[in-house]
């Protein structure tokens, strides 16, 4: 065993980090005696000494000269002999699978010399010259950074001048010539000719495999993917076999079960006399996997035992591409399948059922963001709609938007707001960005394995694919429709990605059966999505059985309390109070500030109070039996004001006209007195029930009075009140002792018991770091991880993300938005410090987190891990919010 090299004889599939996936699984299939043709895999540790050092670590050259010599040793052939060469094939594999954003070099070895030993063993001339010109092309790409435009458009000029549609019909002669202007082409971009030293090839092509690591597509998909920057890429250097020797040969890749559905069946794509690179990249249609059966039955046979015993082994969905070479089988490389969210719920219930996994780790194999996904919008199947054509469905959902007929008008045209469907021939790795910025992506050619559906699955975006009768002209800038109808960019489409339909125009949506079925809906056939509903409906039962956060949800008004008790929600974490001064309620808040003297407060005050108590009510009928946490008014009360600027050309065109209206004086006099410069740090939360006398009063009355209505109805009422925006202990104090004295006070005019637990949000980093003290004064805590982010970063929770997040996702200043993923270890950290302090001063201290973070599935990872109690979150997320927490359980477990 080498300290840079690893034969695929001495690894196994647990050795990711070292050897990447590719070559950990790679070495798995070799020790289960699977046709894998033999080879090597350089290690990640290599890849990261060449990116640290610039250059390659001692002792890799000699290693790799050795490792060849047992590849040479072992084939009875020398690399790149004139006579009978050995060719090898050198692939970059990292620990995560980041389809088409490196590097491959097929056919190292060939040179002018051996390529006529490869025309003699093979016994075809055609052959042996398609492999050289496939090498001179990938190392032209690859190794000397030229832009494979220019090998396309002579390919093209090739094929024209020989009158043949595809490139396997050139003959040997149109191959000699166009591997002459492949010649030329390289010494002209790159001023060197391509290199005859077959070693020299070989590590030239490494070090392009290396340095791809860290090409734009490459980091921004790893950005993305939140892959980590520093892992690097392993290399796996084989022996070259071929599915381009004629029609007895051919390659493909297919699925131990259907990727996109996650149901059984035979799925896959094979192209006949073609190498690997041909069935992804999508230059000639494939035919589906089935029909391998017909023109080749044993190699079919043996391929479908093999894709048994890989889902056997690995225990889960398999995709697996393979070669046939003149009839004989074998399996380039195999991995645990990139899959659709509704796919990867489906394969996660059928293979608990059929006994292969256990409930827990069915629950490890979904995600609360792929739950998110199944619970998006779909067409409605009612509407009226214009289908254009129909193609493949590669990824699930329903997406509408103006077409873009390339990478940087999608990415700039979903930058000013509009929604956008990519539209392409096929993709590249160069339209990563438009795919990222893109409601959907739609191409004419490739299939299910192409480029563009592997990477908006793994995106999570809706995609279609193959719609052949789409001809995309760029010239033009339009799509004709079989070559009649046109499409002109910025038309309207919709596209669905799971029936494959492209329509003209924007179809409505509808909800998701997944969201049907939360909400009541119990006629959900089989045939539409029954059985997606019964997964995600098993997977999110065991996520309750084991998880020991609890979940509820921020709702405000009693339609939304309803629909988050039908998603499971288990109470309110956070009812916001602020709405219910809004609309025609704005007139009474502008009495309440211009009122003079106590009793005009009180007056307008108590016009508010049926309004609250009303409101209340409703809602704690909605979550009867469930608590219910009701935050006092926060934001400041010149928010329901009129806006000035607004107010004051009222005023001064009202004078002007002679109509002068003191009212309007008064109030624009109060908007200027009360104008801050920063609200968000302004008279709000606390502040306000300190400051403005009553208001805290009279919400704390409505609750109550409208609990006690509940309990004179029957009901079992669970108030909370909770006071935001505190800072010190002596502000929550001083409201506490008022709240609890009105509290008394209407429990004891209605004749009534009930209690009423009075705590505090911490949202202010002051709060969070006398945490201990706090908690003497509170029955419990809500982290409002919203307001705690933006004082903590001094980021303005309302102005930043728009300003410049963008800047700082792209020069790498954080992987994601700590407003949408908690920032473990700032923000986070304050979140540990005031539990500490609150349970230290009270052990028993009840304490969740009702900041948009509730939601967000690695930050529930993490508010499980320092004890919170509870999550809240917006209803529609309460699902997600219940699976990730079951997740973040047993996670927890398995760390422990
Ligand atoms: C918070 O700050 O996290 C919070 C939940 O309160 P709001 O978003 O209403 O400020
Ligand atoms: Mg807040």
């Amino acid at each position: 065993m080498g300290q840079w090299i690893r034969d695929f004889t001495e690894g196994n599939m647990l050795q990711k980090d070292l050897l990447g996936g590719k070559g950990a699984n790679l070495a798995e299939m070799t020790s289960l005696g699977l046709p894998v043709p033999p080879g090597f895999t350089i290690t990640t540790e290599a890849c990261r000494a060449f990116l640290t050092e610039g250059e390659l670590p001692d002792g890799l050259l000699e290693e790799l000269t050795e490792a060849i010599g047992r590849l040479e040793a072992a084939m009875g052939r020398g690399l790149g002999d004139r006579d009978d060469p050995l060719l090898v094939s050198v692939r970059s594999g990292a620990k995560f699978s980041m389809p088409g954003m490196m590097e491959t070099v097929l056919n190292i070895g060939l040179n002018d010399r051996s390529v006529e030993g490869l025309a003699r063993t093979s016994g075809s001339d055609r052959f042996a010259l398609d492999c050289y010109r496939r090498l001179m092309q990938m190392y032209g790409s690859t190794v000397l950074g030229m832009d494979s435009d220019g090998f396309a458009a002579e390919l093209d000029a090739a094929k024209s001048q020989a009158g043949v549609a595809a490139d396997v019909d050139l003959d040997s002669d149109s191959l000699r010539g166009l591997l002459s202007a492949y010649e030329r082409l390289t010494l002209e971009h790159s001023g060197t000719v391509f290199p005859q030293d077959p070693q020299a090839q070989l590590v030239a092509a490494v070090l392009a495999v290396f340095s791809s690591w860290n090409t734009e597509r490459a980091r921004l998909y790893r950005r993305r993917e939140r892959i980590p920057e520093d892992l690097g890429t392993a290399v796996n250097v084989q022996v070259m076999v071929y599915g381009n020797r004629g029609t007895s040969s051919g390659s493909g890749v297919c699925f131990t079960r259907d990727p996109a559905t996650g149901r059984r069946g035979v799925y896959g794509d094979y192209l006949e006399n073609a190498q690997g690179e041909d069935v992804v990249s999508g230059i000639r249609n494939t035919i589906p996997l089935t029909e391998l059966g017909a023109i080749d039955k044993p190699s079919y046979d043996e391929l479908i035992e093999v894709m048994a015993n890989l889902e056997n082994h690995y225990r889960d969905l398999c995709d697996i591409e393979f070669t046939v070479e003149e009839g004989r089988l074998w399996i380039l490389q195999t991995r645990v399948g990139k899959r659709t969210p509704e796919a990867a719920f489906r394969l996660a219930h059928a293979m608990a059922k059929e006994g292969m996994i256990g409930a827990d780790e069915a629950l490890r194999r979904v995600t609360g963001a792929q739950l998110a996904l199944v619970m998006f919008p779909r067409f409605d199947p009612d509407s009226q709609r214009s289908l254009l054509t129909t193609g493949i469905g590669a990824s699930p959902g329903a997406a509408v938007g103006r077409i873009a007929l390339d990478s940087a008008t999608a990415a700039a045209w979903a930058a000013e707001g509009e929604s956008v469907i990519l539209l392409r021939k096929e993709t590249t790795p160069d339209d990563l960005p438009g795919m990222v910025a893109a409601h959907g992506v739609l191409t004419s050619r490739g299939g299910k394995t192409s480029h563009a559906a592997v990477v908006a699955r793994g995106m999570g975006r809706t995609c279609v694919c193959g719609a052949e009768a789409l001809e995309v002209d760029l010239a033009e800038r339009h799509v004709l429709v079989r070559g009649g109808e046109v499409q002109a960019e910025g038309q309207v489409i919709s596209i669905d990605g799971s029936t494959g339909e492209v329509f003209a125009g924007s179809v409505p949506v509808t909800d998701s059966v997944v969201v049907r079925h939360l909400e009541g809906a119990d006629d959900i056939g089989a045939e539409s999505g029954g059985d997606l509903v019964e997964a995600v409906g098993f997977v999110l039962d065991h996520a309750d059985d084991v998880r020991r956060l609890g979940v509820r949800a921020n709702a405000d008004t009693a339609d939304d309390a309803a629909r988050a008790r039908r998603f499971g929600a288990a109470g309110i974490g956070l009812c916001r109070t602020e709405h219910m001064f809004l609309g025609e309620r704005r007139e009474l808040v502008e009495r309440l500030i211009l009122a003079e003297g106590a009793a005009e407060q009180e007056a307008a005050l108590a016009r508010l109070l049926p309004l609250q108590r009303a409101d209340f009510t409703e809602i704690l009928e909605a979550m009867d039996g469930l608590p219910v946490t009701i935050r006092l008014i926060d934001p400041p009360l010149h928010e329901f004001l009129p806006d000035q600027t607004d107010l004051a050309v009222q005023v001064a065109l009202e004078d002007d006209r002679g109509q002068e209206d003191l009212r309007n004086h008064q109030l624009l006099e109060a908007v200027r007195r009360l104008h801050e410069q920063n609200p968000m740090l302004g008279l709000r939360g606390v502040r306000l029930g300190i400051v403005v006398p009553g208001l805290f009063a009279m919400q704390t009355r409505a609750v109550v009075e409208a609990a006690a209505d509940r309990l004179a109805a029957g009901g079992d009422p669970r108030p909370e009140i909770m006071i935001p925006l505190v800072a010190t202990v002596n502000e929550l104090a001083l409201v506490r002792s008022g709240v609890e004295s009105v509290v008394a006070s209407v429990l004891e005019e209605r004749g009534v018991h009930l209690a009423v637990p009075v705590g505090t949000m911490i949202e202010v980093p002051r709060a969070a770091v006398t945490a201990g003290q706090i908690a003497e004064a509170a029955d419990f805590f809500s982290f409002g991880t919203n307001d705690l982010t933006q004082m903590t970063w001094g980021f303005s929770r309302d102005d930043v993300e728009a300003a410049f997040f963008s800047a700082y996702l792209e020069q790498g200043v954080f992987p994601v938005s700590p407003f949408e993923s908690l920032d473990v270890e700032g923000v986070g950290s304050l979140v540990e410090t005031a539990m500490r302090g609150g349970r230290e001063a009270k052990p028993d201290l009840h304490a969740g987190v009702c900041g948009e973070h509730g939601g967000d599935p690695d930050s529930i990872h993490f508010f499980d891990q320092v004890g919170l109690d509870y999550v809240s979150c917006s209803p529609f997320r309460v699902p997600v919010a219940r699976l990730e927490s079951g997740r973040a359980t047993l996670a927890h477990r398995s760390s422990q």
